[in-house]
């Protein structure tokens, strides 16, 4: 039986269980926390943290995929004792959240060099801890597929490579990155069976998905609960849409739920709600609203749902 790093260590893959597939136990800046700690509260965070993965617990999760990588402010310690006292495992990632944006450190480097920073956490262990990470991140966002994103890219991509750690890459359907990442993988040698673009549920276009999945990508509708870029019920009627046409095997459901996050002061997060640029975000709204808009909708039996939710992230996971 294959092993899965996780948190608290490796585990049988059979053991995940359940799982979701993109969520964060907390996301903030790496530069800022360090600079001005004294402006985060790190017992509030915790408690926050607790409460969404207890939560998602309650709805039977047994494992949480968390890519939180450089740049929103990784972790592991934080990740373990989360995953100590929900009893929930914890997965993380290494690579680099940016989308554009590269340290002096990284840019001086080559691809390669870049890459043996993210196989050493593969392989040995990350912040130096004996924690290791059990895939690769990366981003590309509104700027598109840029100089410096292509370069993150390939080191991920050679990074899989090197030690067969699958791939998670964040894309914006809106400018059309997935095709762009893909052939980026593909031209690094990535096996793509092994790659999961993320975010493909901000669009409705069903061409422009159905063309992901053509290339053997995993393909997330794992923003639910963010209606800024897609309102739920046109997410559903997508996702209703592409297991009718038979992508079940394909297809990861998640939220991208951030337990905390410092991307914006209170009163804007708190004008989000009122506003419904977000409804009901949290680590249980698939369970909650869109299990059962598929089930209604007859497009999720038990083994529908056993192959999104434990099945896929099993075998994106392993080999
Ligand atoms: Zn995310």
């Amino acid at each position: 039986m294959p092993t899965v790093e996780t948190v608290q260590g490796a585990v049988d893959a059979d053991e995940l269980g359940l799982v979701l597939v993109h969520e964060h136990v907390r996301f903030r800046d790496d530069a800022v926390a360090a600079q001005w700690p004294e402006r985060y509260d790190e017992d509030a965070e915790f408690d926050a943290a607790l409460e969404a993965v207890a939560a998602a617990k309650s709805k039977g999760v047994q494992t949480i995929v968390d890519p939180t990588a450089m740049f929103g402010g990784r972790d592991v310690r934080f990740m373990k004792r989360v995953a100590d006292q929900t009893g929930v495992r914890i997965v993380a990632c290494t690579g680099i959240y940016s989308y554009d944006h590269l340290p002096h450190y990284f840019e001086n480097r080559d691809v390669d060099a870049m890459a043996d920073h993210f196989i050493s956490d593969i392989e040995r262990g990350v912040q130096g801890t004996d924690i290791r990470a059990a895939f690769l991140k990366c981003a590309a966002d509104a700027a598109g597929v840029t100089e410096n994103v292509e370069k993150i890219h390939r080191a991920v991509a050679r990074a899989s490579v090197q030690t067969g750690a699958p791939i998670m890459a964040h894309s914006m359907p809106s400018v059309g990155t997935g095709p762009r990442q893909v052939e980026i993988f593909s031209e690094e040698g990535v096996d793509l069976a092994r790659v999961q673009i993320a975010h493909c549920g901000d669009t409705d276009d069903l061409g422009y998905i159905e063309g992901l999945i053509g290339s053997g990508v995993y393909v997330g509708l794992d923003r639910y609960g963010l209606e800024m870029y897609l309102p739920i019920d046109r997410r559903n009627a997508t996702t209703a849409e592409l297991l009718r046409r038979g992508h079940a095997e394909r297809l990861m459901i998640s939220q991208d739920y951030c337990a905390t996050i410092d991307w914006f002061p209170p009163d804007a997060a708190e004008a989000f709600m009122t506003s419904g640029a977000i409804r009901n975000w949290s680590m249980t709204l698939v369970f909650d609203e869109v299990v059962p808009s598929m089930r209604e909708q007859q497009v999720m039996d038990d083994a529908t749902f056993q192959t999104i939710f434990v099945e896929n992230p099993k075998r994106w996971l392993t080999a």
